[in-house]
């Protein structure tokens, strides 16, 4: 496996523990460039350190759109096209009020969207996106009418956003769930993040990229937990499945260890 990847570039989003470090780690392995992303630099670089020189460590706060510019302007100038986008920096909040509705949605899915139209242009053509979403995301998690809504085939972007948006509104005035959403930002941000991996395939098709969301399975990570059935490999192993896709395979869908998920 190891020479076909070689000198192809990967960039994963929060890489300094868990899911990210262990795909890094998966796709240094099968002789990839890794440029791993942490918030801390300190943190990054301490975890990224043992995989290794053909992995190294760029400071990225997926959540700040100045932060995703600065990221994306360092790596333009340094002249990086990348083969791989993963973006796999995510989070689950304890609790529930418009807060978590929005910091939640903010990172997990608008973070997403922001690092993929900030470093898009540095995609190279052909090249895969890899959108690290959940079961959680199921379309099931909201009402019958909502989820038409998310699953439009002709939804866009900026609808996309004001459905999100619509949701944080909801949760502030305190009628979400008469309204048919669950009472779990984590389940609208992904719901969210599956629609973006529809948006941006059928966007990029015409430059043969491949556009995935995966789910890893519940894995034994910090947000996971220490009684999660699936260990890390496993869990990477399904994330890395969307980022090795061969020419011929797949976009727009959503995949559990290779095997297509209903939305
Ligand atoms: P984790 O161990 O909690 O790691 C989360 C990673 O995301 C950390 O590197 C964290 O960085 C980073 N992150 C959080 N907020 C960020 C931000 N604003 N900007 C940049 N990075 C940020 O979780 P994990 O289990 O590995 O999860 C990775 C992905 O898999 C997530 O998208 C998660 O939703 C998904 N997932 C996990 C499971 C599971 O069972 N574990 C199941 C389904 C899906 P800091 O250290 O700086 O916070």
């Amino acid at each position: 496996m190891a020479k076909a990847f070689e000198g192809k570039v990967a960039l994963v989003t929060g890489a300094n523990r868990g899911l990210g470090l262990e795909v890094c780690r998966q796709l240094a392995k099968a002789g990839m460039e890794v440029i791993g992303t942490s918030r801390d630099e300190g943190e990054g670089r301490k975890a990224l350190a043992p995989l290794g020189e053909k992995v190294r460590l760029e400071v990225l706060d997926v959540s700040d759109p100045k932060s995703v510019e600065a990221l994306a302007e360092r790596l333009r100038a340094a002249g990086v096209k990348l083969d791989v986008l993963v973006n796999n920096a995510g989070m689950s909040m304890k609790g529930f009020d418009v807060n978590v509705a929005r910091r939640t949605t903010d990172v997990n899915f608008k973070g997403a969207m922001w690092v993929t139209d900030a470093l898009l242009p540095l995609v190279k053509d052909g090249g895969r996106i890899v959108m690290v979403s959940s079961g959680m995301g199921s379309i099931g998690g909201v009402s019958a009418a909502l989820g038409k809504r998310f699953l439009d085939p002709n939804i866009d972007r900026k609808t996309l956003v004001g459905l999100v948006d619509e949701f944080v509104e909801d949760v502030k005035r305190g009628d979400h769930e008469a309204k048919g959403w669950p009472s779990s930002a984590y389940r609208v941000s992904k719901i969210a993040m599956n629609t973006l991996a529809r948006i941006v395939a059928k966007e990029t098709a015409s430059r043969h990229i491949l556009v995935n969301a995966v789910c890893p399975g519940w894995v034994r990570t910090d947000m996971g937990g220490a009684h999660a059935p699936r260990d890390l490999e496993t869990g990477g192993k399904s994330i890395v499945w969307a980022a090795l896709l061969p020419d011929d395979g797949p976009t727009g869908g959503f995949f559990r260890d290779g095997v297509r998920q209903e939305w």
